[in-house]
């Protein structure tokens, strides 16, 4: 079965703690601090797969974890960092974030995206021996990795779409120009997924053709397969619409023109205006006169015509050949643009009372996992967000709780990620 939109979770590693040693041998007095810093949780990642066409996959497995960092270890040993967990989609899938809607990625290029970031290891208390502090008992935690629901949505990537009713020889055509072996056969809807072919036009010349199921008239009031499948060919360059020019199931050509281009315009008018070409497909069941008539009623409108037999790939060449010069003065595919990160409205965000631990008198550390999501928002370098983030930290409490835990000017705050001195 297709399967083009999925609801998944996905969740990063954490960070494994860094941990609290002291070198120790025989006949060395006091050691010094050498515990290891913890390892980097592991990353959930996207990356293309050309071998698949549908995300049926994620139907069956909905969860995907990285693994997590190992602590930090004596002996100034490093925990291992956790595996990434790398997420295999077909090219063109789009990633969105389920909660808010926000497109994250358009996985179409060879680029692997990280969805989750895997959490930052905690410093072993190797990393805090200063002249004045010889053996600091304390490490950090490691971070949290971050978590996700994601929506993930296929839409093709393709240079052509082919579009008409069902049985006019869209599936036929696509079979005698490229490598792709569709099912042809006699009755609607025998394409129950899209078929994408590679179309070889002499030497290292080549376009993508998408054979979309048959679009049917009503299909925008949710008669039939239609709406869903021309999310297809949103992206597609060019249109190749296919009529069947001798009406050989008793529908008229004219009308199935005029219906298809109706539903492409109901569905989207950026689509529907879209440099189309027509193709006559069955002129071996009527006359040259028709197909002339017909020539005549599209080009009038503005369409290049070509009459063709699928079937025996009479005058498929020229309209291949069309295509491809078509394609040349044609921008390229559609690429989505990720959305911006939003930032959380401050008082919309439940806040709950932080947890602060003291170390060594000087550092105190802040746990409040629901800062976790606006943390990822904040950029250190950038004035208003880190305005935003002092905001945030002052309505919800943590500047408070710092005060109330003994704080004072230039003492060490440690956020997770975030390190900064505290100014009063
Ligand atoms: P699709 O539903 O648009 O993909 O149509 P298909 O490619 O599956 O073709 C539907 C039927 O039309 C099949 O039985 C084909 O063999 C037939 N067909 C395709 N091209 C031609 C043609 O040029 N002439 C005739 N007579 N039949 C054709
Ligand atoms: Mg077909």
């Amino acid at each position: 079965m297709f399967i083009d939109k999925a609801v998944i979770k996905v969740r990063a590693g954490n960070g494994g703690n860094g941990a609290v040693a002291f070198h120790r041998e025989k006949y060395v007095a006091s050691g010094g601090p050498d515990g290891g810093d913890g390892g980097h949780g592991g990353n959930v990642v996207f990356v293309v797969d050309d071998g698949a066409d549908t995300l049926s996959d994620f139907r069956y497995k909905r969860k995907y974890a990285a693994e997590h960092g190992q602590n930090g270890g004596s002996r100034r040993c490093f925990g291992k960092n956790g595996a990434d967990c790398i997420i295999k989609v077909p090219r063109g899938t789009l990633i969105y974030d389920n909660e808010t809607g926000r497109l994250m990625a358009d996985i179409s290029d060879d680029v692997p995206f990280i969805a989750a970031k895997g959490g930052r290891g905690g410093w072993g208390n190797a990393h805090f021996a200063t002249p004045t502090r010889q053996t600091p008992r304390f490490s950090k935690p490691g971070v949290p990795g971050e978590a996700f629901e994601l929506r993930l949505e296929l839409k093709l990537l393709a240079d052509v779409g082919l579009v008409g009713f069902p049985n006019v020889g869209k599936s036929t055509l696509i079979s005698v120009v490229s490598e792709a072996k569709p099912t042809v056969a006699d009755y609607h809807f025998t394409t129950l997924s899209p078929v994408l072919g590679v179309v070889r036009v002499g030497e290292g010349n080549a376009f993508v053709m998408a054979d979309i199921p048959g679009i049917i008239e009503g299909a925008g009031d949710g008669v039939g397969l239609g709406h869903d499948f021309l999310r297809h060919i949103e992206r597609c360059r060019l249109l190749v619409h296919i009529v069947d020019v001798a009406g050989s199931e008793g529908r008229d050509p004219y009308e199935d023109f005029r219906v298809i281009n109706a539903e492409l315009e109901r569905f989207s008018p950026e689509l529907a205006a879209r440099p189309m070409i027509v193709a006559g497909n069955k002129c071996d069941l009527t006359s040259d006169e028709e197909v002339a008539r017909f020539a005549a009623f599209v080009e009038e409108q503005g369409y290049t015509f070509f009459p063709m037999m699928a079937a025996i790939a009479h005058g498929t060449d020229e309209l291949i050949y069309a295509c491809a010069n078509k394609l040349k003065e044609l921008p390229a595919v559609i690429r989505f643009e990720p959305e911006p990160e939003i930032l959380p409205d401050v008082d919309a965000v439940e806040m709950r009372a932080p947890k602060i631990t003291v170390l060594d008198d000087d550092v105190y550390v802040v746990e409040a996992d629901w800062l976790l999501p606006i943390l990822r928002t904040i950029d250190m370098d950038e004035f208003d967000s880190l305005q935003y983030m002092s905001r945030v930290l002052e309505k919800s409490g943590v500047i408070q709780a710092l005060r109330d835990a003994g704080v004072q000017e230039g003492d060490t705050v440690s956020l997770y990620d975030f390190e900064f001195e505290f100014v009063n």
